[in-house]
């Protein structure tokens, strides 16, 4: 390609609302332009990217075993009537009506879709497993499109779903898919991790996200400083921890007047925040009263609590009101020595041994508290958030918070839509059985993003190579005026492109300054620079994306330096 004719428009200007440096770097290399909120063109230079991230996918998805499709994109209202989403998908379904004034919606995701083909095509244990996949625009109204095209209505999304007569099988295409995602994220030089996203229980990998590591991440996700232990925050479950030290101290009451609060008891007694069990009352599901124990300085998961068997979720706290006049004590001096309702403990307690408490008398704490000789142990369960320098889940090594941004997820779905859809085959006895599902997407779109998100630097993009525009820009120095520098760069052109090198020729009359900015600016790994005063001495100047200084090659063996730096 020569810039004469592959329109580089790069600016300097970009929109107030381009926050992260993915968006700001896209507009101004050129690579996509706004056409609404949440809507973008990809130009030639950022179609070019795409299609790279296209083929890596396509590759992978292949050799997976998966068979592509393309489903329409405009998906009839009866389908996801029958799986109740179009009630209950909410306001980021956008719905149309035909002139016939039958309903709509715009794909934010093709379930239902792949579902009812494949009720009418699969009839039979002997086709499973199968699985499809596209590659296709998805909508969704986002409440807040933002970042460009890293959270964006319309977006490329690469969705796949697969169909079994058991949840063996889907479990086995469900490693499959992982297997598949790593090497596609390998192979896009991402640095990423796959995060436990349902419940976080080790073991209990059901659904993972796949998350390129990046400050500017929307999600907070806790990773294990030794292990591959990855999980949301707010699911990531807590080590069960190791159990208490026998008493050291004598049980007893002390006065703590007038003190509401943990941190006014610690203050009181001159004891850290985590000496001190707090207790917290919450409502059962039948109204009655339940105690949560936590270490002070922990702090309530409602999700974790609101899950757990017998308490109201969401979580209803008891009214101070409420615990006065049911438990006969202020909230501030509750503790689960003889507290006459049932009471839980949180997995940090475990450890616990010489604690405070309150004493169920206002203005009172016990001290020295110890379980077994104080008050029964019960067990603990997982109730609070996950904090950092915590003991990672696994048991190895500590956690830590880092911040990522989804590029992919993989679901067993189990057979939520084949029931739903009544998608079922025959199975080796002759009964009708309803398939397993599982669904597998990749954000193609973001992934561009993130990948930029990952690595630039102060003049631009630094492609990984395998999404790079173009590998080599060719820069002549005075094209127009010096026929021994364009005799030459015409030459290594043509080369280059007969041995498959994606190259950019510089052919504009511009000053070279605005040229290299250019070629900087879009990340194209390995520049080439042809000028009349290094061919005095028969050589050409190289310069890598991420070198510091370039470096001189003679003429003759250019093409098979650049050939060698394009195989590394
Ligand atoms: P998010 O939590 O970021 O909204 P999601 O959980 O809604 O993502 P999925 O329904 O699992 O996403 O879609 C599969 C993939 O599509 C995601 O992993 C993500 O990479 C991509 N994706 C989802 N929404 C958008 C969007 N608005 N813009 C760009 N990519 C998106
Ligand atoms: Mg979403």
């Amino acid at each position: 390609m020569k810039t004469s004719h592959f329109p580089l428009s790069t600016t300097k200007e970009f929109p107030k609302d381009a926050e992260i440096i993915s968006h700001q770097l896209m507009i101004k290399s050129g690579m996509i332009r706004r056409l609404a909120s949440g809507l973008y063109t990809w130009s030639p230079l950022g179609l070019r990217v795409l299609h790279k991230v296209e083929n890596v996918v396509r590759e992978e998805m292949d050799k997976s075993g998966s068979l592509e499709v393309l489903m329409p994109s405009v998906i009839p209202a009866e389908l996801w009537k029958e799986t109740g989403r179009w009630d209950q998908f909410g306001k980021q379904l956008l719905t149309l009506k035909d002139r016939h004034e039958n309903d709509y919606c715009l794909g934010p995701t093709h379930e239902e879709a792949i579902t009812d083909f494949a009720r009418q095509e699969l009839k039979s244990y002997r086709q499973l497993p199968i699985s499809f996949y596209q590659i296709q625009w998805k909508f969704r109204d986002e409440i807040r499109p933002r970042f460009g095209v890293m959270r964006s209505r319309e977006f490329l999304m690469k969705d796949a779903y697969s169909f079994h007569i058991d949840a063996a099988s889907l479990e086995a295409e469900y490693q499959n898919m992982y297997r598949t995602y790593s090497a596609i994220f390998d192979r896009l030089q991402l640095e990423y991790r796959a995060v436990l996203a349902d419940s976080g229980a080790i073991g209990g990998d059901r659904s993972q996200e796949f998350h390129v590591l990046a400050d500017s991440g929307e999600d907070a996700i806790v990773i294990s400083t030794e292990s591959t232990y990855a999980a949301n925050i707010e699911r990531a479950e807590t080590h069960a921890g190791t159990k208490y030290a026998a008493p050291q101290q004598a049980f007893e009451k002390v006065a703590t007047p007038n003190a509401r609060t943990v941190e006014d008891v610690a203050k009181q007694l001159n004891v850290p925040i985590a000496k001190i069990t707090k207790t917290l009352i919450v409502h059962a599901e039948d109204g009655s009263l339940i105690a949560i124990c936590l270490r002070g300085d922990h702090s309530l998961n409602e999700v974790k609590a609101g899950n757990f068997k017998g308490i109201a979720n969401p979580v209803v706290f008891a009214s101070d009101a409420e615990i006065v006049e049911k438990l006969g004590v202020s909230p501030g001096s509750i503790g689960p020595v003889n507290l006459p309702i049932p009471v839980l403990f949180d997995h940090a307690l475990y450890s616990e041994s010489d604690f405070i408490c309150g004493a169920n008398e206002n203005g009172f704490h016990y001290v020295g508290v110890n379980f077994e000789r104080d008050l029964p142990f019960t067990g603990t369960h997982d109730f609070r958030n996950i904090e950092e320098g915590d003991i990672s889940p696994d048991g190895q090594g500590t956690v830590k918070f880092i911040r990522g941004i989804e590029v992919g997820h993989i679901f067993q779905l189990g057979n939520k839509y084949s029931t739903a859809m009544n998608a079922s085959v025959v199975n080796e006895n002759g009964e009708q059985t309803i398939m397993e599902m599982g669904c597998y997407g990749i954000g193609m779109t973001r992934i561009v993003a993130a990948a930029i998100e990952q690595s630039h630097d102060e003049k631009g993009i630094i492609w990984p190579d395998v999404m790079a525009p173009f590998k080599l820009s060719l820069i002549p120095m005075n094209y127009h005026k010096s026929e021994v520098v364009k005799e030459l760069a015409d030459k290594l052109y043509k080369e280059f492109l007969a041995l498959g090198v994606e190259v950019l020729l510089e052919d504009r009359d511009i000053r070279p300054g605005n040229a290299f900015n250019d070629h900087e600016l879009i990340g194209i790994p390995h520049r080439l620079v042809i000028g009349e005063r290094g061919l005095k001495n028969n050589e050409l100047e190289y310069k890598g994306r991420k070198d510091a200084e370039s470096s001189f090659i003679p003429v003759d063996s250019a093409v098979e330096f650049i050939m060698n730096q394009l195989k590394k």
